[in-house]
């Protein structure tokens, strides 16, 4: 079907060009053919336009009729007559080309929304700029050559402005998006075949050209009108008309353009054709007057927009949205300006960085608008107190503000200030009838005495001080000392060298026995990361594992340390180090957990290892149960519902809600070493060790008492029915390769007295049981 429009709208502009070259349009017979020929293109593509492409059939109509229109009208100028100048000839002209301009005109309103003052400006100019040359070309040798009145020769030259719009009008619908295909093309040129139509027609009028040329004008408007036709016939012509295709504003520069040549040729044509009448003059500079104030007055509204625009755009640069508040922009550089004031004035600035402690959980928890109410209250608290004190305020980005003092006197001065700041934060903001209570950390830095620093560095050092003051267990103040640029230089340091430390197999793990108490045999390891740096330093897990969790490297670590310590008990199982029930327990962090994907990666660390998931163990922590519940919910139930196991580590440090433990599919708990270190002196110590153990048992759950170094520990957790003990006791954690001498090392645990049920005493037992030879491994019970 398409193929076929396409062909039918082709076939049009071939017609025209025959029907052009082969049809004597003149006389009764030939104006009557002409007419007839006119309708019927008129009537099949507008027919085709509206029913099969969906085009209003308002414009095709009015577009072809008007075309067919000054097509057959203007026919008797091929007589060899003189152009026809009367005036209802010049009135239906008119009359014609207006209609064209409505239905354009509607075209555009519909695409564009709507017109504004400056559309009906820039219409105006050049509306203005065609009347000055219709004037001096067409209407003035109207007057001059063939006597019209000037009322007439006006009248025959409105033609040509209304052209002129027409193609700007066209011109606006491109520009506003209408789609640059064939059919718009075609549209296009078809108007402008018009328009040039339009301008000889004047010339031969106004006896400027031959009337010879009336066969091109001819020519001209039967172009126009097959073309048009071709235009609302072609397939394409659906889309160019589409009230869904994306509108885009015009660009501003290329309007200017055109509006600059709209000035610039008539009045170069003003200057080069001089004036012959006095009626003439006063036209000549009644119209150039207006067209120049018109012009000058568009001039001055785009200057007076952009400067709008740019001032705009500079306040949104340097203010916060959300509070009003000037942001990191506006604050560098009056920190900038303060700095430079310090020398003249021997102040000392100082900046204070507030900073919500937690906001994270106002946001989840109010909602993300009441949340932003929360900010802005605090920003105009805030505000407030600056002014008091006669600082800046900034909120240079979230729930972070800024306050610069221009002169605080001392560290001391400035803390006090800190103290009175930090002290009003602590009444509740009301939003939305609720009180919500807010804690903030405030990190201080004061100018160095000797002045030297950037406003960059003085954010950075305030900066800092916040860092420290929520290490510092929030709600609080620090001051800035040199001392943290160092732990955060080391901290930055740490970072960087932790990039790759997979790829460069830097990281490593050490693997520590979890002993039955009642037998003494070894039921599992817990693998234990550590970091050996490229110069040799190893470092623990608690330097680093913290940072792998701030910077999200956790993810792929602990995945390594999954695979890692699967493919090592594989290994051991089948080399017959290890029985095949031995466990091997991984610690997991909450990021870990709150990865969407975790549950894959264990799977595919099983599926790789080729361990069961019934010997894997993942350890968590109460934190991400606490923070995000759902997420742990659903992350556990998954990897549980593989067969995998979990344990519940450093039980007794957190909140330890014992619903916890019904809500999370949980198998193993491990008491926190702090509550076995005072196990067998302190009796608080150990009836709460007994209740754990007590409860643990009565739920089904396996217990551990992780940190168990003394003997001593060991027989009251037994005592108390504890399952299983870890601890320098028993073994240090150690290397993988060294695993098959530890196995022999310990095989004889059980053997030892204050494991199980024996009666020997303890202390007997250890220094009679036998001694492996020493290996450099420290397995405690045996080689320290
Ligand atoms: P954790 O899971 O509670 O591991 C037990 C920690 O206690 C280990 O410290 C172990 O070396 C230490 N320990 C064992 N027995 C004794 C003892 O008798 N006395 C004393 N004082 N300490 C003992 P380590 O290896 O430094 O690990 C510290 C923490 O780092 C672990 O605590 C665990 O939370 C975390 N961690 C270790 N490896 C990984 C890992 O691969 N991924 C993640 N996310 N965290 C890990
Ligand atoms: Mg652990
Ligand atoms: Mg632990």
């Amino acid at each position: 079907m398409d193929r076929a429009l396409t062909t039918m709208s082709w076939v049009w502009v071939t017609l025209g060009i025959i029907a052009l070259a082969a049809v004597p349009f003149t006389g009764t017979t030939g104006r009557l053919t002409a007419i007839g020929i006119a309708a019927v293109v008129c009537v099949c593509a507008s027919y085709v336009g509206w029913q099969i492409h969906g085009v209003t059939p308002l414009y095709p109509v009015v577009m072809l009729a008007s075309g067919a229109y000054l097509f057959t009208f203007d026919l008797p100028a091929r007589d060899g007559d003189m152009a026809d100048v009367s005036p209802s000839e010049a009135v239906i002209d008119v009359i014609a080309n207006l209609v064209l301009v409505v239905g354009v005109a509607f075209a555009v309103r519909a695409r564009r929304g709507g017109y504004s003052r400056r559309d009906v400006a820039d219409g105006l100019t050049v509306l203005l700029g065609a009347m000055v040359v219709a004037w001096i070309a067409i209407a003035n040798p109207l007057i001059e050559r063939r006597d019209l009145s000037a009322a007439d020769a006006i009248l025959n030259g409105l033609s040509l402005p209304l052209s002129v719009i027409l193609v700007v009008l066209i011109a606006a619908l491109l520009a506003s998006g209408l789609e640059r295909n064939r059919s718009t093309v075609l549209l296009v040129v078809a108007l402008s075949l018009n328009l040039v139509g339009d301008l000889m027609r004047g010339l031969i009028k106004s006896e400027v050209i031959d009337i010879g040329a009336a066969d091109f004008v001819t020519a001209v408007y039967f172009g126009a009108l097959f073309t048009a036709a071709a235009a609302f016939t072609h397939p394409s012509i659906g889309r160019a008309f589409d009230k869904r295709a994306p509108r885009i504003s015009v660009n501003a520069t290329h309007r200017l353009a055109v509006l600059g040549c709209c000035l610039l040729f008539p009045i170069a044509l003003v200057a080069a054709v001089p004036g012959e009448s006095t009626l003439d003059r006063v036209m000549r500079t009644t119209l150039t007057v207006l067209l120049i104030g018109s012009g000058s007055l568009r001039l001055l509204n785009a200057i007076r927009v952009s400067n709008r625009a740019e001032h705009e755009l500079l306040t949104r640069s340097q203010v916060d949205e959300l509070t009003g508040l000037p942001n990191r922009v506006q604050l560098i550089s009056a920190i900038g300006e303060v700095l430079d004031d310090t020398w003249r004035t021997e102040s000392r600035p100082s900046l204070m960085q507030v900073n919500l402690d937690r906001f994270k959980n106002i946001n989840d928890s109010l909602g993300h608008e009441l949340a932003n109410e929360v900010l802005c209250e605090l920003g105009a608290r805030l505000r407030g107190l600056a002014r008091d004190i006669g600082a800046h305020i900034a909120r240079p980005s979230g729930d972070e503000f800024v306050i610069l003092d221009r002169d605080a006197g001392s560290p001391a001065h400035a803390f006090a200030r800190a103290e009175s700041i930090h002290a009003a934060l602590s009444e509740p903001f009301v939003v939305d009838g609720v009180s919500v209570f807010v804690t903030s950390s405030i990190g201080l830095a004061v100018v160095p005495k000797n002045r030297t620093i950037t406003p960059e560095e003085f954010l950075r050092r305030a900066d800092i001080a916040t860092h420290r003051a929520k290490a510092n267990g929030r709600n609080c103040i620090a001051l800035f000392d040199e001392s943290m640029q160092t732990s955060v230089t080391q901290r930055m340091d740490m970072e960087n060298a932790l990039y790759g430390a997979v790829e460069r197999r830097e990281l490593r793990l050490y693997h520590q026995p979890i002993v039955e108490i009642e037998t003494g045999r070894i039921s599992g390891f817990e693998a234990l990361i550590r970091w050996r740096r490229d110069d040799g330093t190893l470092i623990a897990p608690a330097d680093f594992i913290f940072i792998a969790e701030d910077t999200g490297l956790i993810n792929t670590i602990g995945a390594w340390a999954l695979l890692e310590a699967l493919t090592e008990l594989r290994r051991w199982i089948n080399e017959g180090i290890v029985e095949d029930t031995t466990t091997i327990s991984v610690n997991v962090s909450p990021r870990q957990i709150a990865d969407p994907h975790f549950a894959d990666i264990v799977q595919e660390a099983l599926t790789r290892s080729g361990v069961p998931p019934h010997l894997l163990w993942l350890e968590v922590t109460e934190s991400m149960m606490l923070s995000e519940p759902e997420i742990a919910r659903s992350t556990l139930r998954r990897v549980r519902a593989m067969g995998v196991r979990l344990a519940l580590d450093d039980f007794g440090t957190g909140y330890s809600s014992l619903s916890l433990l019904q809500q999370f599919p949980l198998q193993r708990i491990k008491i926190d070493r702090a509550f076995i270190q005072g196990v067998a002196d302190r009796a608080n110590d150990r009836s709460l060790v007994r209740t754990i153990v007590a409860m643990g048992s009565s739920m089904g759950l396996d217990v551990v008492a992780e940190g168990v170094e003394s003997i001593h520990q060991l027989r009251v957790l037994r005592d108390i029915g504890c399952d299983k003990a870890q601890g320098y006791l028993i073994s240090h954690p150690i290397p993988a390769d060294a695993m098959r001498s530890t196995m022999v090392a310990l095989s004889d645990l059980g053997s030892l007295g204050f494991f199980g049920a024996a009666t020997r005493t303890p202390d007997a037992a250890v220094t009679q049981a036998p001694l492996p030879t020493r290996t450099s491994v420290r397995p405690g019970l045996v080689a320290d």
